[in-house]
């Protein structure tokens, strides 16, 4: 698809959000005839929130960097600045960055970094018959990763389309549906990724997501998930004007990243604890292939000055078993995961800091507590 045809698809198909609503760019469908939904009220209360954290997403105003690059006697191949798209994106870009290692014609390949993007990397490096080893300052649970909502966003803050080139459109098309299909392939396997009912509640008419900071899925490809569908009041039990609904994919990610850590090690990978601090440390590796997946750490790593973080606050409530929706509202959003119920929708521009504030859970919390008073029975 051309750079013109693909403005025009993804403006064409991008309607509506409610205002500040992360990810949830709604694009109706036809009003379709459907039983009622049922959708179980969530206990919301301050003593029910198990944890928070702050999570900095890899911004890059240009997209991820997949590029290829010589240093000294060794191939870099960059991976990294998903933004808010990391999970989404992580098999899609990894198979692009395997492309580029492939044409070194080196099989022991280092990746740097543990994250959900270094192991999908390493997975396929693996695939293809290379000797992985992984080098990395911190594991999970101590990764970026982890403190992610876990929703299939392959365009949520991924990048600035004002910026954006036509090799970003390219990329970001291509990763985007080889992740969908491997996706497909890791439905069953203990809920690691499972699809969910997703509802967008709103008192405002949806209208158009301008703004890619706000996390809106500014980039749109048609016939991947089902399309949003509005549903008539005699449909669902909110008390909103404007309700949509559609199918969606999330990911558990506590066990999502057990998975791939524990594929890796049995694929005879190997692990390394090891901190990159300065350009000499990766020539002094063994490899002569080395694959840059260290988010947020390649910025200080290789002077890249376009990388800046987009911070993300969450709140995760005990579990509640009858619940297991996806609900966008008012700038606020919650995900029915099985470690939690996460509440989470912010997202602060250059912001360092990952202490989590208590008024920004309050809000969350209030927004959504709103939503459930209005609910009719
Ligand atoms: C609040 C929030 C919600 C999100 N929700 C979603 C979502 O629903 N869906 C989605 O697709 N994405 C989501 N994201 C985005 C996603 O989490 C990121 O894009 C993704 O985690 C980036 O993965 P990564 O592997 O590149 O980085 P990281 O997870 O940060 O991994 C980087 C790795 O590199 C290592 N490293 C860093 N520096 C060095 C160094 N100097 N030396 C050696 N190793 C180093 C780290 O230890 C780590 O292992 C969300 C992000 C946040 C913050």
């Amino acid at each position: 698809m051309n750079r013109r045809n693909f403005l025009h698809t993804a403006g064409m198909s991008s309607l509506a959000v409610a205002a500040g609503v992360s990810s949830c760019a709604p694009r109706m469908g036809s009003t379709a005839t459907l039983a009622m939904h049922h959708v179980p009220k969530l206990k919301l209360s301050l003593d029910r929130i198990v944890k928070e954290t702050v999570g900095l997403r890899p911004f890059r105003a240009s997209g991820p960097r997949i590029a290829k690059e010589a240093l000294g006697s060794k191939t870099i191949v960059h991976n990294y600045g998903h933004g808010g798209s990391g999970w989404s994106l992580s098999w899609g870009t990894g198979n692009l960055a395997r492309e580029l290692v492939l044409t070194t014609g080196e099989k022991k390949v280092a990746v740097l970094g543990s994250g959900t993007v270094g192991l999908a990397t390493a997975r396929l490096l693996q695939e293809k018959g290379c000797e992985v080893t992984i080098y990395t300052k911190d594991l999970p649970p101590n990764v970026t990763s982890n403190l992610a909502t876990g929703t299939w966003s392959p365009a949520s803050r991924v990048c600035d389309p004002k910026v954006a080139t036509q090799v970003f459109h390219d990329q970001w098309e291509a990763a985007t549906r080889f992740s969908f299909r491997r996706f497909q392939f890791m439905l069953g396997m203990d809920d690691i990724v499972s699809w969910v009912d997703e509802y967008g509640v709103s008192n405002e008419p949806f209208r158009p997501q301008t703004d890619p900071s706000m996390g809106g899925e500014v980039y749109h490809l048609p016939g991947l998930i089902p399309e949003r569908k509005e549903l008539t009041p005699k449909e669902h039990s909110f008390g909103a004007k404007y309700v949509s609904w559609r199918s969606s994919m999330m990911f558990n990610i506590p066990s999502y990243l057990h998975h791939q850590l524990s594929t890796f090690i049995m694929l005879g990978g190997k692990l390394k604890v090891h901190e990159i601090k300065k350009l000499e440390d990766i020539d002094a590796l063994p490899e002569l292939c080395i694959v840059n997946c260290m988010g947020l750490g390649a910025k200080e790593i290789f002077n890249d000055q376009e990388l800046t973080p987009i911070s993300g606050q969450l709140a995760c409530l005990i579990p509640q078993r009858e619940v297991t929706y996806k609900l966008n509202a008012r700038g606020a959003n919650i995900i029915s995961r099985k470690d939690g119920i996460y509440l989470g929708g912010n997202g602060i521009v250059g912001n360092w800091d990952t202490t989590p504030k208590r008024e920004v859970t309050e809000k969350f919390v209030d927004t959504i507590q709103q939503v459930m008073n209005e609910m009719k029975g």
